[in-house]
């Protein structure tokens, strides 16, 4: 019997823990991708001899790559070393120059929160208390499921646990009600941030994302977060995935209700399943015919984007000793942030930012006496009234300005390179350059996210961060699961 040939377009984190379960469940399959290397958000940039990770720099909910694995015989830690952080993140707060550091110890951080904000501590364990219950339910009811049906989703449990979770409560609302302080309903709801969601319109549900970086750690792989990329890579060809690089997929050929193969530079790619890991309202719109049904996927203007972000990366010619591996800026009006991003859709006077400094933990990462300094500003996602050529060098200023009040000293003639929403819509074909893809507001989670499989073409599926069950590295690779059950539970029905 012949097998089965699994044509995947892309080689994004989720594109490559595809190809590793449809290829150990017996498939032929080759995965396409548009750039030299593998990775997608999750690659690699140098600078001056500094390695970045160009995307992703923290990894949650560990147990969810590791899953990957062993679904396939194989352990996580034979292929990447993963090192728990013991200070999460020092949180600067803008608003009045105070500083606090978020450890993964919760004694430890209630005992931080107690000297930072007296009285925090018992609103502190409720909300984490609160927040991992939310944690387990979304998980096990909402993320971790194929819904191939409304009448799934909308079941009476289903609806219970859905308002138990607050769902349809604002996670700004939702902190108000456990932390009297303002910097504290900032510091446990900027993390929505992740999602590309302000705190103001994120379900709260998303408590569970502080809850997860606090009870089960900030991991680092060795040698980045690209370290994950190259043991995905790894895997997949030892299971014997044909990985070509440096080929831009142009279209999936269509036959009446089924794909036969997918076209890179004039050459057709037959197929007998079609995955695609290339951001979805992207694949609709440019790589799937224009003539077909879009139930479920409305027109992409009815679709909500995430923000985007503006990123620089510093080689700095010397050390910073004193800085931690993550820190997080909350600007001096956080609500005035979020709602330019977020409402206004122009750049904010003061910006939140976030800084990495991974040499501070893998010294690998940048020359001896030197740390590699990767800053990320939250901005709106591509916009007609944001011109890139002349918004990025100011935002650079405001940034290495920032920088310095941070302790980093003058930057400014360090050598450095900068990533724009333009560059990321380009680079890896996204969506208004929006770097979280589609928003995870309550009308585009569950059920109604645009689905992992095309309704009409029955055999073209999706994988990745604009598809169910979401964004993020630990989401997309559970959504290669998901979507991989779908293309073998289809294949298995003829
Ligand atoms: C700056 C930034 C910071 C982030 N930080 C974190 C973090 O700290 N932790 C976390 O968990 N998540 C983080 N994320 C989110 C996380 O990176 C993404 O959710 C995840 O990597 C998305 O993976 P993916 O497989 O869906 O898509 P992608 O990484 O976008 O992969 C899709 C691939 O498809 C390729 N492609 C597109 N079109 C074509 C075509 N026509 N032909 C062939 N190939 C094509 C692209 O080049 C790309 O390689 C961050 C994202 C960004 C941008």
């Amino acid at each position: 019997m012949t097998r089965k040939r699994a044509v995947i377009v892309g080689a994004g984190l989720g594109g490559l823990a595809t190809s590793i379960r449809l290829a150990h469940a017996g498939l032929d399959v080759t995965v396409l991708e548009k750039n030299p290397t593998t990775g997608g958000r999750c690659s690699r940039l140098e600078v001056a001899g500094h390695r970045f990770d160009t995307g992703p720099t923290m990894l949650l909910m560990r147990d969810a790559v590791e899953e990957l694995f062993s679904a396939v015989g194989r352990r996580l830690d034979d292929y990447v070393s993963l090192e728990r952080m013991h200070t999460n993140y020092r949180i600067h707060f803008g608003v009045d120059g105070t500083s606090l550091d978020v450890t993964s110890d919760p004694e430890e951080l209630a005992h931080n929160l107690d000297l930072f904000s007296p009285g925090a501590v018992p609103g502190f364990k409720r909300f984490l208390a609160d927040a991992g219950y939310k944690y387990r339910v979304a998980r096990a009811r909402f993320v971790e499921r194929n819904f191939t049906s409304i009448a799934q989703f909308a079941t009476l449990p289903n609806l219970y646990y859905l308002l138990r979770t607050n769902t349809l409560r604002s996670l700004a609302a939702h902190a108000g009600r456990y932390f009297p302080d303002p910097r504290l309903q900032a510091a446990f709801t900027f993390q929505s941030m992740y999602l590309g969601l302000s705190p103001a319109i994120s379900p709260a549900v998303y408590a569970l994302l502080p809850y997860t970086e606090i009870a089960e750690g900030i991991w680092f792989p060795k040698g980045g977060m690209y370290a994950l990329t190259q043991a995905l890579e790894r895997l997949a060809l030892e299971l014997g995935v044909g990985v070509r690089t440096d080929q831009e997929v142009e279209a999936v050929t269509v036959r009446g209700s089924r794909a036969r193969a997918v076209r890179v530079a004039g050459e057709d790619v037959p197929a007998d399943v079609v995955v695609s890991n290339a951001d979805l309202p992207y694949t609709y719109r440019r790589l799937l015919p224009q003539d077909q049904p879009r139930r479920r996927f409305v027109s992409s203007r009815s679709l909500r984007h995430g923000c985007s972000v503006y990123l620089l990366f510093v080689a700095a010619p010397r050390e910073f000793p004193q800085a931690r591996h993550h820190t997080v800026f909350l600007s001096s009006d956080v609500s005035a942030n979020y709602r330019a991003v977020f409402a206004d859709r122009r750049l904010p006077a003061d910006p939140s930012l976030y800084v990495c400094v991974a040499s501070r933990t893998d010294r690998s990462l940048s020359p001896n006496g030197q740390d590699g300094v990767y800053t990320l500003v939250p901005v709106p996602e591509q916009t007609a009234g944001i011109c890139w050529s002349s918004a990025a060098p100011e935002l650079r200023q405001k940034v290495l300005a920032r920088l310095q009040l941070l302790g980093f000293g003058d930057l400014g003639r360090s050598p450095m390179e900068m990533q724009t929403p333009e560059y990321l819509a380009a680079q890896y074909n996204l969506s208004r350059g929006a770097a979280f893809g589609l928003a995870h507001n309550f009308t585009q989670v569950g059920y109604f996210r645009p689905s992992n499989r095309h309704r009409s073409i029955t055999n073209v599926y999706f994988v990745g961060a604009s598809t169910v069950p979401g964004g993020g590295v630990p989401m997309v690779i559970i959504g290669s699961r998901l979507t991989a059950e779908r293309v073998l539970m289809d294949l298995a029905h003829g």
